[in-house]
């Protein structure tokens, strides 16, 4: 498979060419023992034919020419040794770098069908702990480990045993391990330190280290850069923490997550314990593909969750036409979203208002909060924290029950602002370290492989899931969303009783303009511009009209002996009364005092004539308690005549008018002049 697998085999012998790759320049020690040679004697190497036999080196040395390393694996036989090999060369330097390691006894097809069955099952598995398990036990049965397990890394780089097989049952934390065995280390953990950055980085250069305690792989004083070689005994530091696990032999597998290593796969053995480049790569093969099955099945997972977020606040607005108000949006989903944030209570504050559900701070604490997130929170993301008692932020803040906090920021717009706050109490947890975390109460017996450092940690919740942040600002944005509907809703309804409120002001304008407030009949300047109007109809088409211009007979003497206010009704029953009996074509309008005009449209002068006639005898009808006499009125009629204009037709109108007062009263005057 990848190159990179043959590099790693320290249970293999080295050999350090010269840049010729002729001379034998260094060589490990097993390489005697391994290829049945002859030991090196007083610094003098054998040749490269001598071990490799000659057709072999002369096929390194042509293959190497001008590259850096050897396109793939070369298989060998032997001569002294019934078993196969496996080599790869490579330049390091001035010097080419050939590593030697033992092939299996075990059939290839064997192995291939055996790893195909195997990955068959994972890619069967449903649930990420069903997926690990099987993992587990399948490379335990592939390598025949002691122990193999799965390490899986959280956010600060603390390790946890997540899966585990053990050749031989399980061992009890603490209990004594008997001899050759190695302890279960399945829920306990091991601290950030044993993962320094460089270690996580090799992994993601090489996802495959192989390592044999104890091993020399050069003999001292031999200056080779094996910086890029695998070939790697631990360094001193390395091989007494693999003693003090009780572990001679080791094989890991990097499992690289989409963002960053997401864990290991850890084979170990209480005796140094080769395992054949095939098994290897076939340890990795399951690892990887586990690995896949593995970010697939979380991110389905993942998804899943976010979608039930989402659905959350999505489908009760969509099923809803009017926009909820914040409260009435938090009362319907509080309990729904503490469930899905594993929190015991929620908070949102929108412009001061405090709306709360289940286990939260006092209101006046959550504002604080608010503030001070506000103050500290530059970017657009969620804020949280497991431990509120020490972070700067919240530490002196009243929050006694609460030791989690996820902070939420809704830019509802620039002035209104809002957040939603989940709040999880503390978690009282008892962990067991593997190996020495900076806190920690350390385990009576040092010496023994299994013993557990205990730590009780208190004051912190559970964390804050990277997933459970996302969904949280999905659900930021989709309660945005929400609020500000329901604001615009708001502000539309506003708009449109401000609307309404307007139009009512413009239509009483409008009465007030053209209409007389009294008599409610239209007032001097509306009959004027009507007038108007006619006139250039008029003009135009040569369509006739008159004006009726009547004035009551003596009004004064109704106010004088009835009191004004009788005298307004009578103006008032007179106007509706004139009215009503017009065509729909005609028009009244109030000139002023007891005066009214009447524009009778397509009039000539018979017929205005008879329409005064008519008005005349009809007032007379009107009955006013009170008065002697029926009430009359003086009517001046004038048609017009090409050349008018509104003042010269209505000028004869008066005229017309003045003369039936004069001759009388109670009577109908035409207009004979010709005003130029
Ligand atoms: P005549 O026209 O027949 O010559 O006699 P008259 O009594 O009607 O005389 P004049 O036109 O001079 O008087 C009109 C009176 O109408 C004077 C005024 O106080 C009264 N008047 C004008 N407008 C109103 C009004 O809106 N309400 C009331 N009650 N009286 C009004
Ligand atoms: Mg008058
Ligand atoms: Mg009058």
């Amino acid at each position: 498979m990848s190159k990179h697998h043959s590099l790693l085999q320290s249970f293999g012998a080295l050999l350090v060419l010269d840049a010729d790759s002729r001379r034998i320049q260094a060589i490990s020690s097993n390489v005697a023992v391994m290829l049945g040679v002859s030991a090196p004697k007083e610094g003098r190497f054998p040749t490269l034919s001598s071990v490799l036999g000659k057709r072999l080196s002369q096929r390194v040395r042509y293959e190497l020419q001008g590259q850096p390393r050897l396109s793939g694996p070369l298989t060998f036989k032997c001569p002294a040794r019934p078993q196969r090999f496996q080599l790869h060369a490579y330049r390091a330097g001035a010097h080419v770098i050939v590593e030697i390691e033992p092939l299996s006894t075990i059939g290839k097809q064997r192995l291939l069908g055996t790893v195909n069955e195997r990955l068959m099952r994972l890619a069967e598995a449903t649930h990420q702990e069903e997926l690990l398990e099987y993992l587990v036990m399948a490379v335990q049965e592939l390598t025949g480990h002691d122990r193999v397990s799965v390490c899986h890394f959280d956010s600060d780089w603390h390790g946890l045993i997540v899966a585990e097989s053990l050749a031989t049952g399980s061992v009890k934390i603490g209990s004594e391990v008997p001899p050759g065995r190695l302890p279960a280390l399945l829920g306990q953990r091991f601290p950030a330190k044993d993962f320094p950055a460089a270690l996580r980085r090799a992994y993601e250069r090489h996802p495959v280290r192989l390592i044999a305690p104890g091993e020399h792989l050069l003999p001292e004083g031999v200056a080779v850069d094996v910086s890029d070689c695998f070939l790697r005994a631990p360094a001193p530091e390395r091989q007494r923490y693999l003693q003090r696990l009780g572990v001679r032999g080791a094989l890991s597998v990097a499992m690289q997550g989409d963002t960053g290593l997401w864990g290991l796969l850890y084979c170990h053995s209480a005796t140094a314990y080769p395992v054949t480049p095939s098994v290897r790569d076939a340890v990795r093969t399951l690892v990887q593909m586990a690995t896949q099955r593995l970010l697939l099945l979380r991110a389905r997972q993942e998804a899943r969750y976010l979608q039930r977020v989402q659905d959350s606040l999505v489908f009760s607005t969509n099923h809803r036409l009017a926009p909820q108000s914040p409260y009435q949006l938090f009362t319907e989903h509080a309990d729904t979203w503490k469930t899905l944030f594993r929190a015991n209570g929620v908070a949102l504050w929108v412009n001061g208002s405090v709306y709360q559900s289940g286990n939260t701070p006092k209101p006046e604490a959550v504002s604080q909060l608010v503030t001070r997130v506000e103050k500290a929170h530059i970017h657009r993301g969620p804020w949280c924290t497991r431990e509120a008692a020490n972070e700067p932020l919240t530490a002196s803040l009243c929050m006694a029950e609460q030791s989690g906090v996820l902070a939420i920021p809704l830019p509802t717009s620039p002035v209104q602002r809002g957040w939603l706050l989940f709040f999880r109490p503390e978690q009282v947890e008892t962990l067991y370290w593997a190996m020495q975390p900076a806190s920690a109460v350390p385990p009576a017996s040092l010496s023994s492989p299994s013993a557990a450092w205990c730590e009780e940690v208190t004051g912190k919740s559970e964390a804050w899931q990277r997933v459970e942040r996302l969904a949280a600002m999905d659900l930021g944005e989709d309660l945005t969303l929400a609020i500000s509907a329901y604001e615009i809703s708001t502000l539309n309804r506003h708009l449109e009783r401000e609307r309404k409120a307007l139009a009512d002001a413009n239509q009483r304008l409008k009465q007030l303009a053209h209409f007389d407030p009294l008599t409610q009949v239209w007032n001097r300047y509306r009959i004027e511009q009507a007038i108007d109007a006619e006139l250039v109809a008029a003009k135009r088409y040569g369509a006739a009209f008159a004006l009726l211009l009547f004035d009551v007979d003596h009004f004064k003497q109704i106010n004088d002996t009835l009191g004004h206010s009788v005298g307004d009704e009578v103006l008032v029953s007179l106007a509706r009364l004139v009215e009503s009996s017009l065509r729909g074509c005609d028009h009244l309008g109030r000139w002023g005092g007891e005066e009214f005009v009447v524009l009778a449209t397509h009039s000539n002068m018979k017929a205005a004539v008879g329409l005064a006639e008519r008005l005349r005898s009809l007032v007379a009808t009107l009955d006013v308690t009170g008065l002697r006499q029926p009430m009359t009125v003086s009517i001046g009629v004038a048609v017009w005549q090409l050349g008018d204009s509104c003042k010269t037709l209505m000028a004869r109108a008066d005229t017309a008018m003045y003369k039936a007062k004069r001759h009388g009263r109670n009577r109908v005057e035409i207009a004979t002049d010709v005003t130029p």
